[in-house]
């Protein structure tokens, strides 16, 4: 099989993915959902012209002028009277105008003389300062559609909506597997033969990041009957994500030991370093990543498959992570033939974002993601980069995401 390039390994998994189902939740625990109903205005918003500034509630034909202040008007006050020529009320910010009023001079443009007149010398116009009825929202009105994603801006407008339960798509459950003899776990004591598990915890907080509380169910040994176990509890779950032994050594039982549990595999190499080997399948009900045991190159493979494939059941239309445009600080050295991505720094120096490798990008070094704000994305085709030449640097901050791509294989 040919080595898929990113985004035809992406199509493949994005082809193979039915959106989740949807369940109610209260607005409290809505933050990062996706709305699956429209949601209308419920009554006028502002109910009436309000105020929108501390003043006074003025005829604007009758400017400049000075005024006879006839009544103070409180945000939730009634007005009483109307502004008749000659006329104004004094007026507080989101306090309903009287009739007779048109608009709304600033306390700051005005001169008290006593305690119920004012004199204004300034003029102006019908509808200043003044915030009409329905500004804000119409009743009836639709003012969130369905797939919107659940900002705390949204939450603002479910609340002032008074919409207290929402439907929203479900959040996938998540299993994740380390596979391999050598590794040590959490709860063991030190040995100096053995490697620590680094791939389940990475693996966690990369999906918690994405408001998803996964599974751990531990480290399955290179031995083909203790993984098909673990596997068959991981294919329970709506994804599963396994890290190590998808390569093709003798002990690398992942793939054969997946395919025998009756998941149909769509791809196992990508054109992508580091991240080889990325091994990919499903069954009608669980989407299985055969992840590398490197702990960059699982990382990395997460960020770029794992993460739009989450968001996309989650009902997210943006689902890939935001991409910027940077100045390389420094030449990289790398073959062609695969996209390679850079862990890297980024700094603002005031004419744009500055790029800077996180020291060796060996795969298995994971600090240079722990210190990586981004991943500089180099085309396959390009045969190396210059100091000052300008890149695309996908970010890792975990809250920016946009519809496309957004970087050249
Ligand atoms: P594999 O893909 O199983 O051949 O593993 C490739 C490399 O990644 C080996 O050096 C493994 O020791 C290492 N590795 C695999 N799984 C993990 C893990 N869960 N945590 C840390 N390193 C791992
Ligand atoms: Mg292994």
């Amino acid at each position: 099989m040919e080595h898929l390039r990113v985004s035809e390994a992406q199509h493949v998994i994005s082809t193979s993915i039915t959106r989740l189902g949807t369940e109610t939740v209260g607005l409290e625990q809505a933050l990062g959902r996706v709305l699956a109903e429209e949601i209308r205005a419920n009554r006028d918003l502002p109910p009436y012209d309000v105020s929108a500034m501390d003043g006074y509630a003025v005829r604007s034909s009758d400017l400049p002028a000075t005024l006879n202040i006839i009544e103070d008007i409180k945000a939730g006050d009634r007005p009483r009277l109307v502004v008749q020529t000659g006329q104004c009320a004094r007026i507080m910010t989101g306090a309903q105008m009287p009739q007779g009023a048109d608009a709304v001079i600033r306390v700051e443009d005005t001169q008290s003389l006593t305690d119920k007149t004012v004199q204004i010398a300034k003029a102006v116009r019908a509808g200043n300062d003044v915030r009409p009825q329905g500004e804000q929202m119409r009743d009836g009105e639709v003012v969130l559609t369905a797939d919107t994603e659940i900002t705390p801006g949204v939450i603002g407008v479910l609340a002032t909506t008074k919409t207290s339960q929402m439907c929203v798509y479900r959040r996938p459950r998540v299993a994740i597997l380390s596979t391999g003899n050598e590794l040590e776990a959490m709860g063991e004591a030190v040995d100096p033969y053995k490697i620590p598990d680094a791939n389940s915890y990475a693996l966690m907080a990369q999906v918690q990041a994405l408001g998803i509380t996964p599974v751990l169910l531990g480290i399955a040994r290179d031995d083909p009957d203790e993984l098909a176990a673990y596997l068959l509890r991981g294919l329970e779950y709506d994804v599963l994500l396994v890290s190590g032994g998808t390569s093709v050594g003798v002990h690398d039982y992942v793939r054969p030991t997946i395919e025998k549990l009756g998941v149909n595999m769509k791809f196992w190499r990508v054109a992508i370093r580091p991240g080889h080997p990325l091994a990919f399948g499903c069954t009608d009900t669980t989407l299985v990543f055969g992840l590398p045991g490197n702990p960059v190159s699982s990382m990395v493979c997460f960020e770029e498959f794992v993460v739009p494939a989450l968001r996309q059941m989650m009902g997210y239309s943006r689902r890939y992570r935001r991409t910027v445009t940077a100045r390389l600080a420094h030449a990289i050295k790398f073959r062609a033939g695969r996209t390679e991505f850079i862990r890297v720094q980024l700094r603002d120096d005031g004419t744009g974002y500055v790029a800077n490798a996180t020291g060796t990008q060996s795969s298995g070094v994971l600090l240079s993601m722990a210190k990586a704000d981004g991943l500089l994305v180099i085309p396959s085709d390009s045969n190396g980069l210059a100091a000052n030449e300008q890149v695309t640097v996908q970010l890792l901050d975990g809250t920016s995401y946009q519809s496309e791509l957004g970087f050249k294989e």
